[in-house]
């Protein structure tokens, strides 16, 4: 049978997220069916739900920061058993067959991956539905384990931003040794911080925010870096191995290539609506890189966690009811959260009627 679900949903780009109902598939032969306790809100569900990126599906229900219980499995299951702690990141589903999936690259599967939400099922023609509901029914190999030593509220964020930093800052050698900086401190970059230093590099914060500076030493970053204050920003030029820059609007890319050294790398993972130009001799001078990093395999996701347990890294976070949501848009639009605002699902049962 499948399963009535409570959600909220954009109908538009241009209206309010509003209560919405959806029907959950029936748990098949491989799927788990997950209550979901716990949904952290991605600044890539705005700039979805908004069409920043381009036209998108609509009606929306985002979220694709999951975590919550297990309570049905399909017959031939292995992985999971009814009350297992687990989550669902940004991909429901890829082809399983061609190379990139074969490397465990699933974000880069050549015939498209099925996104969490905004996305097609495999089939082309059935419409994903993210995590801003009830629950959802994921095939076993799309869903990952949250270890036992989490919080589920606080483990929520990493589905997203756990890994769309941690896969970037690995494949890039951060480590000890190595100057990090991360450019953005929001929902990805605190994690990042976090991370980063459980890597033991050496890290820094680059942010527009003076008031964050305290909250970057508290994450564990060791500098901080004003991006507005051009003296230090002239000061500190050649002086990082790698860059990650998780900003979400458009920003001077080659400010930040210039604070680069001699082969250093600066990673973009902010999706900013528009281009960001970039001048040759910023990249060019210092043999420098540009590269980007779009979230991580699903292997790489557990990976991820796991590690991030291992060295008690987590979320911060401002745990909301679903009906506030329209809110905390407004707010996380405005750089106005510390940092990341989870949505408690229990508080969806009582909104929706
Ligand atoms: P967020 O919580 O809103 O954080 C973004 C940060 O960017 C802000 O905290 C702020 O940091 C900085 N910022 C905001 N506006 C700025 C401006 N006008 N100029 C300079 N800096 C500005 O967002 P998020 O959820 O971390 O997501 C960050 C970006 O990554 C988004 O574009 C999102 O879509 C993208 N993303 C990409 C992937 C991927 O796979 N590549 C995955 C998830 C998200 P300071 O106050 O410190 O300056
Ligand atoms: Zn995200
Ligand atoms: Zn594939």
């Amino acid at each position: 049978m499948t399963q009535a679900t409570l959600a909220y949903a954009a109908p538009s780009a241009k209206a309010p997220l509003a209560p919405f109902s959806l029907e959950r598939r029936a748990p098949g032969p491989k799927d788990v069916l997950i209550e979901i306790t716990h949904c952290g809100v991605c600044h890539s569900d705005l700039h979805q739900a908004r069409e920043d990126w381009g036209p998108a599906l609509f009606p929306m229900v985002p979220g694709h920061e999951i975590v919550g219980h297990v309570t049905a499995v399909g017959a031939e299951v292995s992985q999971y058993k009814i009350g297992d702690r687990v989550g669902v990141g940004c991909m429901v589903d890829s082809c399983r067959t061609c190379s990139q999936c074969d490397a465990g690259e699933e974000q880069f599967c050549e015939r498209g991956f099925s996104g969490t939400y905004n996305g097609y099922e495999q089939d082309g023609r059935t419409m994903t539905f993210g995590g801003y509901s009830q629950r959802i029914t994921v095939d076993e190999a799309f869903v990952v384990r949250v270890p036992d030593a989490m919080p589920l509220d606080r483990a929520a964020p990493l589905l997203c931003a756990g890994i769309t930093t941690y896969s970037p800052l690995k494949r890039f050698g951060a480590g000890p040794g190595k100057r990090v900086a991360v450019m953005g401190l929001g929902g990805l970059g605190h994690v990042g911080v976090r991370i980063a230093r459980a890597m033991g590099a050496e890290v820094t914060v680059i942010s527009t925010t003076e008031a964050k500076r305290g909250d970057a030493a508290a994450l564990g970053a060791h500098d901080f870096l004003a991006s507005r204050d051009r003296e230090a920003m002239k000061a500190a030029a050649g002086r990082f191995d790698l860059i990650l820059d998780t900003v979400s609007a458009p920003h001077d890319l080659n400010a930040a290539l210039n604070l680069l050294r001699t082969d250093g790398t600066l990673v973009l993972v902010g999706v900013p609506e528009e281009a960001l130009p970039v001048q040759p001799f910023a990249i060019i001078g210092r043999r420098r890189r540009l590269a980007g990093s779009l979230i991580g395999g699903i292997a790489e996701t557990q990976e991820m966690l796991d590690f991030c347990a291992e060295h008690g890294v987590l979320a911060d976070i401002e745990t909301i009811a679903m009906a506030d949501i329209n809110h905390a848009w407004e707010r996380l639009l405005k750089n106005d959260v510390r940092y990341r605002f989870v949505i408690d699902m229990a508080s969806l049962g009582g909104s929706a009627g």
